[in-house]
C-alpha cells in the first residue's frame, strides 16, 4: 500500500500526489505509515536477554508462562498496529490543540484509548491488589515498545501514567493507594509528572512551587499548591475521566535545594469518599508548546492555584519528594530508552519499504545494467544493516535491563545493582541511536526524506526529544561516572565489564571493548578528577552501552544457532555480525575521548569560547 502511494510501477514519479492530503488526513486505517510488529525479535529478546523462563520459576511471576508471554506480545503488537499506528500521521499533522482550556486530539484518539483501556493493556505489570495483572516489568516494556513504535506521541499517555502509579504504589498511604490506584491501573484515569519549572530544568532542586498546609475546613490536613510547571506531558486532555498530577513543591520553611522538595498528588477533579468525581480542582493548562515533534502529545504549561484553591495531598515524607521520584526514575528512564528502540524500529521498517521500491541506476558491481531498487547498492545496504543492527542492539539492551529490574524486585541485589548501571546506558545510547537510525532513514529516502509527505521526517523529529527529557543524556552520563561508578564499592560496574570480557573472549573486538571499559572505569574510580570524569562521561557511556548490547546480541545469535526463533535463522547472524564488526570497533575508538580529561575543554575562558 505504501508503494502505491509513493511510486507507480517502481518508477520515481510522485504520481499519487494529488490524492495525498486525503490519505494523510484520513487518520484511522490510513495506509501512510503501517507498522508491522517485530514479534519474533521481541520474543527472542524477552527469552534470551530478559530470561523470562527463569523469571517465571519464581512464585511472583509464576503465571508468566511461555503461552501467556507469546499471547501478550502478539496481542499487543496487533493492537498497536491496528489502533495506534494509523493515528500516527494525523497526530503529527493536526496535533493536540488547546480550545477554551480543553485539549483536543484528532479524531480517532479517544476510540483507540478506550479500546486500549477496555482490553486491559494498561494493567500488565501493576500489582494485582489494585486491579493489575502483576506480570514482570519486562512485559510492560513490550506493551510500551509496540505502542510507541506504532505512535510515539500517543504512547506517552500510558507511559506517564506508569510513573504516577509507581509513585503512589511505593510512597502513598493505604488510603491514597485505594483512592487513586485502581482507576490509574485500569487506565480510566491518567497520570502526569510535574518537576520542571522555568528556572528548574536539569537542576530540579531550584524549583519554587509551594505547598501550604490547610489547617481547617473540608480539606484540613491537605495542602494548597501554587506555582507554574512547564513542559508537562499529557498535562491536560479529555481521553481519561480524571488526571492525577504528581507535583513537586516546597513546604513552608523547607531547606533550599533538593533537600527541601516534597511530592504531592493533585487531581484534576477532586475524588469523593465513595470514589466518585467531585468538583474541578484549581489547576489549568495555560498553553501548549509548539514543538519539533511528538505533536499528538500535549506538552502543557500548567498553572496550579490561580485562585488559591488548588488542593493536593502529600505523598510520602515531607522534604523527601525527590527521593520518592528517584524510586520510579529508573523505570521511567528505561521507558524513555525504550523510545529509542521504538522509533528506530519504525524508521527502519519505513526505510526498508522505500529502499525496496525506489529504483535508481544499475548496481555498479554487476554486469547487468538494468536499473535496480536502491536496496541493491552497497552503500544503501550498509545504511539499512546499520539501522537494523542498531535497532536490535537497543532492543537486546532494553530487555536485558528489564530482566535485571525484575530480578531486583524478587530480592536479587546484584541484579538490582546491575540494572542501576544499565539504566543510563540504555537511556542515553538507546535514545541517541533512535536519532541516528531515524536520521539514516531520511538519508535512505533521499530528497523524499526531507519533504514531509513520506513520514520519514516525522520519525526523526519525534526521536529528537528522547535524548532531552527524563534527564538529558549528558545528565545520564554524569550519573554513570558519579553515582553508578561507586555502586557496590565500585564492583557493580567493574563486574559487568569483566563478565563481558570473560564471556566474549572468542570475539576479539568485543573483548577489547569490554576490557577498555573496565580500564576506563578503574581510572575514573581511582585517578581521574571529577572534571576529568565528567569530560569523558558521554563517550564512556556510549562505549559501555555498545559493549553490553554487543554481548546481549551475541547471546541472541547463539540461541538462534541452537534452534530458537527459526524465523530469524538467516537474518540474526548477519545483523549481529554487523554490530560486532562495524559498531563495536567504532566504540573502541571512543577511548581517547573518554580519557582525554577536562584540561583542553577549559583552556579557553567561557567569554573567549562563546565570543
Ligand atoms: C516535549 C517535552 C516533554 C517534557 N515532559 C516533561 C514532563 O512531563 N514533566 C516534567 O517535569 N518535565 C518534562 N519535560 C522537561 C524535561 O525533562 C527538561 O526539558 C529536561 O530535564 C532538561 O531541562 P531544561 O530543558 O531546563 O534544560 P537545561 O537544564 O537548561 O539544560 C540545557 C543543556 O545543558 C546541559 N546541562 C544542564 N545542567 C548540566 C550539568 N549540571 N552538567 C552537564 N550538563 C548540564 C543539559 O544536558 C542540556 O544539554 C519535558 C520537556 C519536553 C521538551
Amino acid at each position: 500500500m505504501l508503494d502505491a502511494l509513493y511510486f507507480v510501477g517502481g518508477a520515481a514519479k510522485w504520481q499519487t500526489l494529488p490524492d495525498l492530503p486525503d490519505l494523510l488526513f484520513k487518520g484511522r486505517n490510513s495506509p501512510v505509515t503501517p507498522y508491522t510488529p517485530p514479534t519474533e525479535d521481541q520474543l527472542l529478546a524477552i527469552r534470551v536477554n530478559a530470561g523470562i523462563e527463569e523469571l517465571s520459576e519464581h512464585e511472583k511471576f509464576a503465571h508468566a508462562e511461555a503461552d501467556l508471554v507469546e499471547a501478550i506480545v502478539e496481542g499487543v503488537g496487533q493492537f498497536a498496529a491496528g489502533e495506534f499506528a494509523p493515528l500516527n500521521r494525523v497526530g503529527d499533522l493536526e496535533g493536540a490543540k488547546l480550545e477554551n482550556g480543553v485539549v483536543r486530539l484528532p479524531e480517532g484518539y479517544r476510540e483507540a484509548y478506550d479500546a486500549y483501556v477496555e482490553q486491559g493493556w494498561n494493567a500488565i505489570a501493576s500489582p494485582a491488589e489494585h486491579g493489575g495483572q502483576g506480570l514482570p516489568f519486562t512485559l510492560a516494556c513490550n506493551v510500551l515498545e509496540n505502542l510507541g513504535s506504532a505512535n510515539m506521541a500517543f504512547n506517552l499517555l500510558p507511559m506517564l501514567s506508569v510513573g504516577a502509579i509507581e509513585a503512589i504504589e511505593h510512597h502513598g498511604s493505604n488510603d491514597q493507594q485505594a483512592k487513586y490506584l485502581p482507576d490509574l491501573v485500569s487506565g480510566k484515569w491518567s497520570g502526569t509528572m510535574n518537576l520542571t519549572e522555568p528556572a528548574a530544568g536539569s537542576d530540579v532542586g531550584a524549583l519554587r512551587s509551594t505547598a501550604t498546609p490547610i489547617e481547617s475546613g473540608e480539606h484540613a490536613g491537605k495542602y494548597l499548591i501554587k506555582g507554574q510547571k512547564i513542559y508537562i506531558t499529557w498535562g491536560e486532555h479529555e481521553l481519561a475521566e480524571n488526571i492525577i498530577h504528581l507535583v513537586l513543591a516546597r513546604l513552608p520553611g523547607a531547606p533550599e535545594g533538593s533537600r527541601g522538595i516534597s511530592l504531592f498528588v493533585v487531581p484534576k477533579y477532586h475524588v469523593n469518599e465513595d470514589g466518585s468525581l467531585g468538583n474541578r480542582n484549581d489547576l489549568r493548562c495555560v498553553s501548549l508548546e509548539h514543538k519539533l515533534g511528538i505533536n499528538a502529545s500535549p506538552t502543557c504549561v500548567m498553572s496550579y492555584g490561580d485562585n488559591d484553591e488548588c488542593v493536593g495531598e502529600l505523598i510520602g515524607e515531607p522534604n523527601r519528594g525527590l527521593m520518592a521520584m528517584f524510586t520510579m526514575m529508573n523505570n521511567a528512564r528505561i521507558n524513555v530508552g525504550n523510545q529509542g528502540n521504538q522509533i528506530a524500529e519504525r524508521a527502519t521498517q519505513q526505510a526498508m519499504a522505500y529502499a525496496t521500491e525506489r529504483v535508481q541506476s544499475s548496481r555498479a558491481g554487476s554486469p547487468d545494467k538494468t536499473p535496480v531498487a536502491i536496496i541493491e547498492h552497497p552503500d544503501v545496504r550498509r545504511m539499512l544493516l546499520r539501522m537494523k543492527s542498531l535497532t536490535e542492539g537497543i532492543r537486546a539492551l532494553l530487555y536485558y535491563c528489564a530482566g535485571q529490574v525484575d530480578r531486583g524486585t524478587i530480592g536479587d541485589q546484584a541484579a538490582a545493582d546491575r540494572s542501576e548501571v544499565l539504566v543510563p546506558l540504555l537511556k542515553a545510547w538507546g535514545t541517541d541511536m533512535g536519532v541516528e537510525v531515524s536520521g539514516i532513514g531520511i538519508q535512505i529516502h533521499g530528497g523524499m526524506g526531507f519533504v514531509e509527505e513520506t513520514g520519514a521526517a516525522q520519525h526523526w523529529r519525534d526521536s529528537r526529544i528522547a535524548p532531552i527529557y527524563e534527564g538529558t543524556n549528558g545528565i545520564q552520563a554524569a550519573d554513570l561516572v558519579t553515582r553508578k561508578l561507586g555502586l557496590a564499592g565500585g564492583e557493580a560496574i567493574i563486574g559487568l565489564f569483566e563478565e563481558i570480557a570473560r564471556e566474549c573472549a572468542d570475539e576479539d573486538n568485543l573483548a577489547h571493548l569490554a576490557t577498555s571499559c573496565a580500564e576506563i572505569a578503574r581510572w575514573m574510580q581511582s585517578e581521574a578528577s571529577l572534571d576529568d570524569r565528567l569530560a569523558g562521561s558521554v563517550p564512556f557511556c556510549t562505549m559501555a552501552a555498545v559493549a553490553v548490547a554487543g554481548w546481549q546480541l551475541k547471546k541472541q545469535a547463539a540461541a538462534v544457532a541452537d534452534g530458537m526463533a527459526p524465523a530469524l535463522a538467516d537474518v540474526k547472524p548477519v545483523t549481529v555480525r554487523f554490530f560486532l564488526d562495524r559498531i563495536v570497533p567504532e566504540a573502541i575508538g571512543l577511548k581517547a575521548g573518554a580519557t582525554a580529561g577536562a584540561e583542553l575543554l577549559y583552556s579557553l575562558p567561557a567569554e573567549q569560547l562563546a565570543g
